[in-house]
């Protein structure tokens, strides 16, 4: 977009220019404000996070839930992870706001787990600044011992884009983790550049299929190809598939057609709050 932006404000003059500048002044300015604030968010118990369900399709149970990162501001109001999560990214930040998330999941999960409740796992999302962070092993055991939460509780969302980037050094830190006996998965699944032979190397248990081919599925024969083949490729390679995305009872068909073994999104529900999972979520009494 901002090569497209400088290539018209280059060949419609001056007032384009302008306009161009103005707007990336207050982009600058916007991320500026961004960073300072975020700095004491933490602090400021702006933060907190929501959880959307995983709904293993066999059973029709909800076996897991993705952590989410929200964060409302007293005057920036709700800012979205997508834009503040690259900021923070950007700044170091990410660093401490990811040991917020790992600590507030950890808890929340041995929390549910103390109450009876019949979850296997939750999903946390990695940044690519934390998984290359020397730290991140004695960071996320520390936060499991003190919070008892026993490992294999815990995944860990890579993107695709993270876990292939230098690769080799990448399955070492994916190796040490799962040796841990952390689990791990491919987040956004599709819309990267894996290597197969890579792919393959990974000590994962999980491929998330990325939300823009469950959106098509009802019109676009293409988007339902890649996703059978995703599922072929993840069955053939011993790994689990999750749909992210799914919006309707269509979507949701095609899926459970093509063998894929989880479900997430608004069709089930939205990520929401812990009291709203625990409604919704089977306990041990229930069985
Ligand atoms: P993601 O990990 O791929 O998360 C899925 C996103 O899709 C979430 O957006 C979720 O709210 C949304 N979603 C779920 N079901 C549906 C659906 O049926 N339809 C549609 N249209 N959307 C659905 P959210 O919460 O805004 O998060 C966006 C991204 O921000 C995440 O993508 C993840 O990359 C990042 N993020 C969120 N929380 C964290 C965090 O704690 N740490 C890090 N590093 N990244 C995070
Ligand atoms: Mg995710
Ligand atoms: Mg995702
Ligand atoms: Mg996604």
């Amino acid at each position: 977009c901002s090569d497209l932006a400088m290539y018209s404000a280059k060949n419609e003059g001056r007032n384009n220019f302008q306009f161009y500048s103005q707007h990336l002044q207050a982009n600058i300015e916007r991320t500026t404000a961004i960073e300072a604030a975020l700095r004491r968010a933490i602090e400021q118990n702006e933060l907190r996070l929501v959880y959307q369900p995983q709904v293993e399709l066999r059973s029709n149970h909800i076996t897991g839930v993705e952590a989410l990162l929200r964060w409302q501001h007293p005057t920036l109001g709700h800012i979205s992870p997508v834009e503040f999560i690259p900021i923070a990214e950007d700044s170091g930040q990410i660093i401490a706001i990811g040991e917020w998330v790992l600590r507030t999941a950890a808890k929340q999960m041995k929390q549910w787990l103390d109450k009876g409740m019949l979850l296997s796992v939750i999903a946390v999302n990695l940044s690519a600044l934390q998984f290359r962070h020397p730290n991140l092993l004695f960071q996320i055991t520390k936060i499991l011992d003190e919070e008892g939460l026993p490992p294999h509780y815990l995944e860990l969302e890579l993107t695709e884009r993270v876990a292939m980037y230098k690769p080799e050094e990448a399955i070492a830190i994916m190796q040490t983790l799962n040796k841990k006996g952390i689990r791990l998965s491919i987040d956004d699944f599709g819309t990267g550049y894996s290597s197969l032979s890579y792919l393959k190397r990974f000590p994962i248990s999980k491929l998330k299929i990325d939300r823009s081919f469950v959106s098509h599925v009802q019109e676009d024969s293409d988007d339902r190809a890649i996703i059978s083949t995703i599922i072929d490729l993840a069955n053939n390679l011993g790994l689990m598939t999750i749909a992210e995305g799914v919006e309707n009872e269509q979507q949701l068909e095609f899926l459970r057609m093509q063998g894929c073994n989880e479900v997430q999104g608004y069709f089930f529900s939205p990520p929401t709050t812990a009291e709203e999972i625990e409604r919704m979520t089977s306990w041990s009494a229930d069985v």
